[in-house]
This record gives C-alpha cells, structure tokens and sequence, in this order.
C-alpha cells in the first residue's frame, strides 16, 4: 500500500477472499499463466526471482522466466525462493489496470502495467508489460520504445497503439477475442494518454463502487 498503491489495488482484485487467503505470490509467477496477474507487473517492475534448490540459489530477472505456453526457466528441482521488487522512483510511476468481467474472482481478459517517469515533458524508463496478450505475460518493447524520449502528445501514443498492434498477436478464447484484446490494450494507452494530459481527472471505478 505504501510503495505501490496501484499494486495493492490489484491485489484485492486477485481471485477472491479465499484465493487471496491462500494463494501466493510465487505460485501466481511459478503457476506461469499468460493471464496471472500479478507477473506484468512485476515485469513493469523490472523484479528479478530467485529461484532455489538444495544445492543452493540463482538469481534471474523476472524477464528471462517466463519462456513459453506454461514454460519457465524453473529446472525440475527448483522453486521460486524469493522475489525482489525494486524501489519506484521519486518520480515514477505505477499503473495498474485488469480488465475482466466481474470485479471479484475473474481471471484477466487484458491487464496492462505501465511505468514510466516524466522528464521535463518527455517519458522515460518506460516499462510496459501485458497479460492476455500473449502466451506468456510479456514487456512491450515496441511500444515502449515508441513512447520512450517523447513527449506527451497524442501523436506519441498513435504510435505507441501501431506498434503494439504489430508486436501483440494475441488468442481470442472465452474471456475475449483477438480483436477484443488489441482494441482494450490499445484503449489502455489511450487511457494513459488521457490521464497524462488531463491531470486529476482519472476516473477508478473502485472511486465510486465497493
Ligand atoms: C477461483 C479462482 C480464481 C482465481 N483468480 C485469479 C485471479 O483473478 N488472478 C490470478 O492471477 N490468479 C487467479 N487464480 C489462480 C491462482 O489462485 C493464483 O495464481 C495463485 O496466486 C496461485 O498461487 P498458489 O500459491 O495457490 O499456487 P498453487 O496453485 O499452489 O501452485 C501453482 C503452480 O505453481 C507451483 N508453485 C507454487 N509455488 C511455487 C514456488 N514458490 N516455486 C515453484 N513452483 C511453485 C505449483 O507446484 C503449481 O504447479 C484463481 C484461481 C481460482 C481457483
């Protein structure tokens, strides 16, 4: 709640009381689901896993975990030990927004985590990771190279939603189609687009229902 508020928020959105009473942290990154929610933050993060056997530990940045559908950098004798979450900034920030259904125990359609700080009107350190958007939670990297050194203008983000257009192929299944998806991740660039240029004018659903 302290560190990363929009984080925290997130986590009341994870599954349900029960889900949240016993699942964890390293279960939700080993359990390696494209649609896990918390991974794509933790990779706008830049978080880094440790990942032990009896033998001993390796460290890995959370990046080079997730390798395909399901498949991680775990060897068969390891478990996820430890996570570490770098501090924000001063002037980063976080945010944070799942796109399911229902507000209580629904997996992820979409779920976009965007980091960034502003430097005398120009993003930078911009980290954008997906999940629901492809077969394992992901950084845009395109699109966070289309955003990065520019400044807040509607013509950064046009290019940012082409090149995540172009880097993104996701499936369509029962939480959306393949279309469904690009269009909301594209909305969620807008979304920051619009929260950027329209300073205290975010609107939050939980601002207004509980
Ligand atoms: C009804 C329901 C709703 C859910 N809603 C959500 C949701 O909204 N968002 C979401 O992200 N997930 C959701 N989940 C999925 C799941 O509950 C979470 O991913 C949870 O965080 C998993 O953690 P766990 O500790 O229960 O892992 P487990 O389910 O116990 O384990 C998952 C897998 O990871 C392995 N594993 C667990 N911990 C480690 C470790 N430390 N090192 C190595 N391997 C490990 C296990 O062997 C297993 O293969 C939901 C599940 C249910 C049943």
């Amino acid at each position: 709640e302290t560190h990363y508020p929009t984080f925290a928020h997130l986590l009341h959105r994870l599954g349900s009381q029960q889900v949240r009473n016993r699942g964890t942290l390293g279960g939700n990154i080993a359990n390696a689901s494209p649609i896990g929610d918390t991974p794509p933050v933790l990779l706008a993060l830049n978080a880094w896993v440790e990942l032990a056997n009896q033998d001993g530990s390796r460290a890995l940045p959370l990046s080079d975990f997730f390798l395909d559908y399901k498949k991680t950098a775990l060897a068969a004798d390891e478990v996820v030990s430890r996570i570490f979450i770098p501090q924000l900034a001063d002037d980063a920030v976080l945010k944070v927004w799942k796109l399911s259904k229902r507000r209580e125990d629904d997996i992820s359609a979409v779920l976009g985590a965007f980091h960034y700080r502003i430097d005398d009107g120009v993003m930078q350190d911009v980290r954008i990771a997906f999940g629901g958007m492809a077969a394992i939670p992901k950084r845009a990297l395109q699109t966070e190279a289309a955003l990065t050194g520019q400044p807040i203008a509607k013509e950064s983000f046009q290019a940012a939603q082409r090149a995540l257009s172009e880097e993104f192929h996701p499936m369509s299944d029962v939480r959306g189609t393949q279309h469904y998806r690009h269009q909301v991740a594209a909305n969620l660039l807008e979304r920051l687009y619009l929260s950027l240029s329209v300073p205290n004018q975010e609107v939050m659903l939980h601002a207004y229902a509980h």
